[in-house]
């Protein structure tokens, strides 16, 4: 089974590109929803995290976002330490959804697959890309977010150009819907082609 990577900066509209592959019948593993609830499930890691955060980690059994991005913001090695408690359950939880899939390839949706340095795990990248002015506009009538919020998190984001130079296929996500699900279908066409 194959499996294809998918990315893309905040609002460049991935994680609508992964739902228009899941309808067209391809598995796909969402690893940031995956990830934050493995951190409110997964009593080893809620351990694990507490015994680095403290107590405070949680509020009852809800996970204080906004108390550890105050941490995490102070201090850029606990984000790191965050992520490799993170990293190796999402990675055992994937493996283990992976086994029970039956289809010739699958897609993992991961928003940080370049920044991780993820991309040589996966047999083929998608990489979806929108105009900044675009992304910034979807993501403040999505989330309620200003203007410099959303800037705020493409900053911290690596450059889209670069993305996009390693990747095998390119979505282009600045036109309608239904131009991004034509582009959805010819790469689905084309990735089974490529699956013997
Ligand atoms: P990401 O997962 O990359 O952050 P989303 O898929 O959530 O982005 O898309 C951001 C917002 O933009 C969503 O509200 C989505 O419905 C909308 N969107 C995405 N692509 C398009 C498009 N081609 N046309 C119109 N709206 C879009």
């Amino acid at each position: 089974m194959k499996i294809v990577g998918l990315t893309g900066g905040i609002g460049s509209g991935k994680s609508t590109v992964a739902r228009m592959f899941e309808q067209l019948g391809v598995p796909v593993y969402f690893a940031d929803d995956e990830a934050k609830k493995l951190m409110i499930t997964s009593l080893p890691l809620m351990d694990k995290i507490k015994k680095r955060f403290g107590e405070k980690a949680y509020d009852e059994g809800r996970l204080n976002t906004g108390y550890l991005a105050k941490v995490v913001f102070n201090d850029p090695g606990s984000l790191k330490a965050l992520n490799e408690m993170v990293h190796p359950e999402v990675e055992s939880h994937f493996r283990k959804w992976l086994a029970m899939q039956d289809a010739s390839y699958i897609i993992q949706e991961n928003p940080l697959l370049y920044e991780k340095g993820r991309q040589d795990q996966f047999d083929a990248v998608i990489v979806v890309t929108a105009p900044t002015e675009l992304r910034i506009e979807r993501v403040r009538s999505r989330d309620g977010a200003t203007k410099a919020e959303v800037e705020a998190r493409i900053q911290n984001q690596m450059d889209q150009d670069i993305k996009v130079k390693s990747a095998d296929y390119i979505i282009q996500n600045d036109g309608d819907l239904g131009s991004c699900k034509e582009a959805v279908r010819a790469i689905h066409k084309n990735i089974l082609s490529t699956i013997p």
